[in-house]
């Protein structure tokens, strides 16, 4: 659809633009900047301007003008995604939602907020009243839930409750939709797979129902092992321990601890280092388990102390990657999910077969019930070739890739095309305006 002559001085009367060129490039870039794959494809990718809406009334309007004049839309939570989610590929009008951030309200078990609340402000909301968010990225402190929801998968958390998009994880949405006369929708219940993950391609997502945990005292906690699979051992066994209350299972091979430069005084030369959340009152059976695996606790920090100094969880998920980029920013990174396997070969093959060009960086979290560990491992970069080489030897061996150096919604976590998630772009943004050039269900439909 070809867009007419716009003007953005005068086609959002009232509410918030920015035009200046520096600052709409800056707003139209996130941080597939970690990928040596996306980088070059995406490039000098910037929108025209960018719109900040303080209230459903305005995006109502924007989604209008947008139509009228068929102007891409993409819509921008803080821009901390991983594949270019929200670089806009074909112009048009940055959405940013950051602007919106209200806490609507609060009760035992769930919450329902703006799009533009950051994580860290629910999460500071919902502790008054003894809960707290089930689970967060490591990015909790600048990402929007919106963004979250719409381009994330999990974090600090999971260990618990799984990935953001099995069922429960998200209890309701509410979208505009961008036809010729904009809507408001509300989805419930298992509706609201419809627009979870879909990157912002069917529907602005202007407030979010979302369920809570219970916040325990948290406690923050380095253990070093001189062995990478004792160490890998302990992790599964830590995830394995229903009786101890934990919400992050982080292990670092070495040498990358080597890149947490603000750590290494806990962080012995070749030792491999687990970052761990636990509740207070599991301390001392950890202390146990941590002694039954040989380990060294070099770091703890009391809940008491949260606030003070490190943020143990800012290592952890793709920070490791970010860390590690500081040092050396020709390194890159990897997802893997491996199968349920309490012996851990595959991570133990893997382990030693590529030696420092994959260095292992194992999340656990939960699977359909069972820990399992995830990979984000930190990887020496030489050619693209290389890198679908190593991706192919993990599928080989039946472990599941979320290729983060790809920018097609399908082509990294999922694999298949989502009909459910079309059809509702069929009818929510019939003109392909949103986020236009990141669903292949979309631009492949017959
Ligand atoms: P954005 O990047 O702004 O947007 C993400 C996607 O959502 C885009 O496609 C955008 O168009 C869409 N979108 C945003 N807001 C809306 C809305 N209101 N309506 C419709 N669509 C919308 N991710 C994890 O899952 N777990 C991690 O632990 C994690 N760690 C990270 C660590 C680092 C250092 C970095 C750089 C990234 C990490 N990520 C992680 C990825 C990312 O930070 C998270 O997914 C984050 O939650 C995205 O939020 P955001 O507000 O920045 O979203």
């Amino acid at each position: 659809t070809k867009s007419k002559d716009w003007d953005a001085s005068t086609l959002f009367p009232g509410i918030e633009v920015i035009t200046d060129p520096v600052q709409v490039a800056k707003l139209s870039q996130d941080y597939h900047t970690f990928s040596p794959v996306l980088q070059p494809k995406l490039a000098g990718k910037t929108g025209d301007v960018v719109v900040r809406p303080v209230n459903e009334a305005e995006v109502l309007r924007v989604a209008a003008a947008c139509v009228e004049y068929k102007i891409p839309l993409t819509v921008r939570g803080a821009g901390t995604g991983n594949y270019g989610q929200c670089v806009p590929l074909h112009g048009g009008v940055i959405l940013d939602m950051t602007r919106m951030q209200e806490i609507l309200w609060v009760k035992p078990g769930v919450a329902r907020v703006e799009a533009g609340v950051k994580l860290a402000q629910l999460d500071k909301k919902a502790r008054e009243i003894g809960w707290e968010m089930r689970m967060a990225p490591s990015t909790y402190r600048t990402a929007t839930i919106g963004g979250f929801i719409a381009g994330g998968s999990g974090g600090i958390g999971s260990i618990n409750y799984g990935l953001l998009g099995d069922r429960g994880n998200l209890l309701a949405l509410k979208v505009i939709t961008m036809e010729d006369q904009p809507r408001v929708i509300e989805l419930r219940g298992d509706d609201v797979q419809k627009v979870n993950h879909a990157w912002g391609v069917n529907g602005i997502i202007t407030e979010l129902e979302i369920p809570l945990a219970p916040a325990y005292p948290w406690a923050e906690i380095i253990v070093t092992f001189d062995d990478f699979m004792t160490s890998a051992k302990f992790g599964q066994t830590l995830a394995d321990a229903d009786g101890m209350i934990k919400k992050l299972i982080c292990l670092t091979a070495w040498p990358i601890p080597t890149y947490f430069t603000a750590l290494r005084s806990y962080l012995p030369d070749n030792t491999h280092a687990a970052l761990l959340i636990v509740s207070e009152t599991s301390l001392e059976p950890l202390q146990d388990l941590v002694q039954q695996f040989d380990g060294k606790i070099t770091y703890q920090k009391s809940a008491q102390d949260a606030g003070k100094g490190f943020n143990i969880a800012e290592f952890t998920w793709n920070h490791t990657t970010l860390h590690a980029r500081n040092v050396d920013s020709s390194l890159t990174y990897l997802q893997s999910v491996f199968p349920p396997d309490k012996n851990l070969s595959l991570v133990e093959e893997l382990y030693y077969h590529f030696g420092g060009e994959v260095m292992m960086h194992l999340e656990f979290l939960r699977i359909a019930g069972v820990a399992v560990p995830a990979g984000l491992q930190v990887v020496r970069f030489t050619t693209e070739e290389r890198l679908n080489e190593i991706i192919h030897y993990h599928e080989k061996r039946g472990i599941f890739i979320p290729n983060p150096h790809v920018h097609i919604l399908e082509d990294g976590g999922r694999k298949t095309v989502d009909i459910a998630q079309v059809k509702f772009k069929e009818m929510v943004d019939p003109y392909g305006l949103m986020n236009p050039g990141k669903m292949r269900g979309w631009m492949e439909r017959t």
